[in-house]
C-alpha cells in the first residue's frame, strides 16, 4: 500500500483533530478556528467528511488532511503523510524513519493495523431524470408565494423584474401539509404510495432517513429563499438554498441542497443521505444570443450575465473550474456558432481565484484551438462582482483582456 494512501484512510476530523479543536459534526461539517489566518470565530473554517477536505472561506486554504499537515507543520507532503501514518499507528516508528531517510515518494508498505473500516450509510446518487422528477415535484409542492421581505431582497438588491419573481421560492419545511402536496406531486409523475416514494427519494441529495425512520429533508431554521438549478439540458439538477438573514463572517449565504451528513455515524442525524457533488449550472441566454459563452461563479451573476446574451456556465465555487470548464466546452460543441469564452471571476486578487482563472484558461484553450478565451476585467470601485457593476451602471467600465 501507498504511504499516500493509507495516511487517506485516516478520517479527516481524526487527522486535523489532532491539532486543532474541532466541533461538531453540525450539518455535515466540523468546525474550527483557522491556523492560517488570524481566525477569532467558529464558522469560516470548515472540515467536511463526506469530501475528505477541509477549507477556509476566510483565507482561502483548503485541501485534504494531507495538506493540512503539511501546511499547517510546514513540511513537505510526503513527510505530512508519514506523520499521520505514524500519528495513527498505522506504520511503526521505524517505517517511519526509514520512509524519512530514504526520502522515498512511494514505497510500498504493510501496515501494522489496517485502519478500522467505519461504515458509512450512504445512498447511492440517483440518475439526473429522477433529481429532476424529484425536485420539480418539492418546488411546485413549495409553492411560490414569497413573502414581502424576500421579493424586497431580489426586486431591490438584485434587480429582477417582477415577472422573474417565480422561479424562485421559500424553503418549506419538513410539515405533514408539505408531505402531503409533495407526495401528491409524486404520485402525479407515476411514483405511488409511501413505500415507493420513500425508496425513490433516498439517493436525492437533501433527503435521509430520519431517526424515526421515515424520510426527511434538509431544512433552514432561518428563511431561507429556494433557487433551482438547471443543467445544460434543462433538467434540474439541484436546489440552492439562500439564506436571507446576515451569516457569521466569512460564511456563505448559499448552499446547495445535499444530505451527505446522514451517514448513520456517530451522533449523525439520520442515515441514507446523499451528497450533491459538483452540481451543474447552465443558464441560457434570455435575449439574442452573443455567441460568448461566459464561465462565473454565483446564481445572480449567471443571471445577468444571461440576461445581457450570454450562455453561461455557473461554477458554484470557483474550485469547481473543472468540471464547469468541461461543461462549457461541451456547450461550444453543441453550439457551434460559439466564438469565445469570456472568464467573469469577481475583482478581487486572490491566490485562490488567479489559480481558478488560470487553470480554466489553460484548461479551455488546450481543448479548442479556434476559439478565444477572455477575461472580464474593471476597476473594483465600481463592484466587486459582474452583477454589481452592471447593475450600479458602469456596464461600459468593462474591459476584456485575452489569455
Ligand atoms: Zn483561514
Amino acid at each position: 500500500m501507498d504511504i499516500f494512501e493509507l495516511a487517506k484512510s485516516v478520517s479527516i476530523e481524526d487527522v486535523i483533530g489532532t491539532y486543532i479543536d474541532l466541533e461538531g459534526p453540525k450539518q455535515g461539517h466540523y468546525l474550527g478556528l483557522c491556523p492560517f489566518h488570524g481566525d477569532k470565530h467558529l464558522g469560516s473554517f470548515k472540515v467536511t467528511p463526506a469530501k475528505s477536505m477541509f477549507k477556509c472561506w476566510a483565507c482561502g486554504m483548503q485541501g485534504d488532511g494531507v495538506d493540512f499537515v503539511s501546511k499547517y507543520l510546514n513540511i513537505s507532503p510526503l513527510e505530512a503523510a508519514v506523520r499521520i501514518c505514524e500519528t495513527h499507528g498505522l506504520i511503526s516508528r521505524e517505517t517511519a524513519d526509514q520512509l524519512f531517510g530514504g526520502k522515498i515518494s512511494h514505497l510500498d508498505i504493510t501496515p501494522l493495523k489496517m485502519p478500522k473500516k467505519v461504515e458509512q450509510l450512504l445512498a447511492k446518487r440517483r440518475s439526473i431524470e429522477d433529481l429532476n422528477i424529484a425536485y420539480t415535484a418539492f418546488v411546485n409542492a413549495a409553492g411560490h408565494n414569497l413573502s414581502l421581505d424576500f421579493i424586497r431582497v431580489l426586486v431591490e438588491e438584485r434587480r429582477l423584474a417582477t415577472n422573474e419573481l417565480s422561479e424562485y421560492f421559500t424553503w418549506p419545511r419538513n410539515t405533514a401539509k408539505f408531505w402531503s402536496t409533495f407526495r401528491e406531486q409524486l404520485s402525479a409523475e407515476g411514483i405511488r404510495g409511501d413505500k415507493e416514494q420513500n425508496a425513490f427519494l433516498l439517493g436525492i441529495p437533501g433527503f435521509y432517513q430520519n431517526l424515526q425512520g421515515g424520510i426527511s429533508f434538509v431544512t433552514s431554521r432561518k428563511a431561507a429563499l429556494g433557487i433551482p438549478v438547471k443543467n445544460r439540458n434543462g433538467k434540474l439538477s439541484g436546489l440552492q438554498l439562500r439564506q436571507m438573514e446576515p451569516v457569521v463572517e466569512g460564511e456563505s449565504r448559499y448552499r446547495f441542497l445535499s444530505s451527505a451528513f446522514a451517514n448513520g455515524r456517530g451522533n449523525s442525524r439520520g442515515k441514507y443521505g446523499c451528497s450533491c457533488g459538483y452540481v451543474e449550472s447552465v443558464e441560457y441566454p434570455r435575449r439574442h444570443w452573443n455567441r460568448t459563452i461566459a464561465i462565473t461563479e454565483g446564481h445572480f451573476k449567471a443571471l445577468t450575465l444571461a440576461k445581457l446574451g450570454f450562455l453561461v456556465v455557473n461554477m458554484h465555487g470557483i474550485s469547481n473550474w473543472r468540471p464547469a470548464g468541461d461543461v462549457a466546452l461541451d456547450l461550444a460543441k453543441r453550439y457551434p456558432k460559439t466564438n469565445r469564452f469570456l472568464l467573469v471571476f469577481d475583482s478581487e486578487d486572490t491566490k485562490p481565484v488567479e489559480q481558478s482563472k488560470q487553470g480554466l484558461a489553460q484548461k479551455l484553450k488546450s481543448s479548442t484551438e479556434k476559439l478565444a478565451v477572455e477575461a472580464a476585467c474593471w476597476d473594483p470601485q465600481y463592484g466587486k462582482g459582474i452583477d454589481d457593476v452592471v447593475n450600479s451602471g458602469f456596464i461600459k467600465k468593462i474591459t476584456t483582456n485575452k489569455l
